[in-house]
């Protein structure tokens, strides 16, 4: 069983994947370099290879696990948390830790091998949008759970294994993580003062200013943000305020699916095919002590963080969280509003 283990300095968890212990050799061999992994697990046609489907959206008639689908979830077969199990909290000494429990779910984005989201049409990146949000409602039923990350990692380099086939991965977390803590105390902190949306000004401030603005489409824009820690770094929020993902619609997940498809595609020409990771930022499950989450409604609004990793992060970084970002989030802006 995995363990999450709480800093006692800083308070962050941190998974001790001991299921995978890996020893010093282990390390040289994942630098090797990676060949493509054949046959592919998530092709249609074979389902076999991954453990049972939790959910698909798949044709009238056919069944599950086998062909006929659109997306699929599948467990991840080398899962970071375990589902079964109790949270089991206690200290260890002077320090605090748990049981690694947690979901961690596979989307399956098309049934094709196809390996840029980018190549799939704005309505199947909205049935995998859709299926996002179906998944983060069903887990809210398990009480275990405080957090749902999902997040894509496209390539080697951005943490996924060299499998050339568009997915999405999932993980349910038994507290929330620190760097939404950050954003959500921030954001209730920002409220209290000015009565406002921190992320509702940022918005209205890009739409005016322009200068990093990247998109605006069906109620959705992408933005370099000002203070972008990674060149290129790029948000995508909804204009119309809303602090949870799953308000998401069929209608809005399509106008969501069009920037999504239309950003990640510049950035394919723009940075030559880049690795890419994608997080989606969404207000945690409001089952803490009663009035903790009071304004989190008001105060805090959901978006998708992409980051395509063109650098890597250093010592001075590291050592100080200070990151030093070479190109400026204006040009950024203008370099993808002016890919063809
Ligand atoms: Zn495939
Ligand atoms: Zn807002
Ligand atoms: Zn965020």
């Amino acid at each position: 069983m995995p363990e999450l283990r709480k800093d006692p300095i800083i308070g962050r968890w941190v998974i001790i994947a001991n299921e995978r212990a890996k020893r010093p050799n282990d390390f040289k061999a994942d630098q090797a370099g990676m060949k493509e992994v054949l046959p592919c697990p998530f092709c249609e046609g074979d389902e076999h290879m991954t453990p049972p489907e939790i959910r698909s959206i798949r044709k009238e008639g056919t069944k599950p696990n086998e062909p006929g689908w659109d997306v699929r979830v599948v467990p991840n077969d080398s899962p970071v948390l375990r589902i079964e199990g109790d949270l089991n909290k206690r200290p260890h000494g002077i320090y605090d830790m748990m049981n690694g429990v947690g979901a961690n779910e596979i989307i399956i984005e098309t049934p094709e091998h196809i390996d840029h989201m980018s190549d799939l049409s704005p309505e199947q990146i909205s049935k995998v949008l859709l299926t996002y949000k179906e998944r983060i409602e069903d887990l809210e039923g398990d009480k275990r759970f405080k957090y749902v990350l999902i997040f894509k990692n496209h390539k080697p380099a951005a943490g996924a294994t060299n499998i050339k086939h568009c997915r999405s991965q999932l993980i349910a977390l038994p507290a929330c993580p620190k760097s939404v803590k950050g954003e959500l105390e921030g954001a209730r902190k920002y409220f209290e003062y000015k009565d406002r949306c921190v992320f509702c000004d940022i918005v209205s401030q890009e739409l005016s200013d322009k200068k990093r603005l990247i998109l605006d489409i069906d109620g959705f824009v992408a933005i370099s943000p000002f203070a972008a820690r990674f060149p290129f770094e790029t948000w995508i929020l909804p204009k119309k305020h809303s602090s949870d993902f799953t308000s998401i619609d069929k209608n809005s997940s399509v106008g969501l699916a069009k920037v999504l498809k239309e950003l990640l595609s510049r950035m394919n020409k723009l940075l030559n095919d880049p690795p890419y990771n994608y997080i989606i930022h969404t207000a945690p499950y409001r089952r803490a002590k009663e009035g903790y989450w009071s304004s989190i409604e008001h105060d805090y609004h959901w978006h998708i963080e992409v980051i395509p990793r063109l650098t890597r992060v250093a010592g001075f970084e590291w050592g100080t969280g200070f990151y030093i970002n070479p190109t400026p989030p204006e040009d950024a802006a203008k370099f993808l509003r002016e890919v063809k």
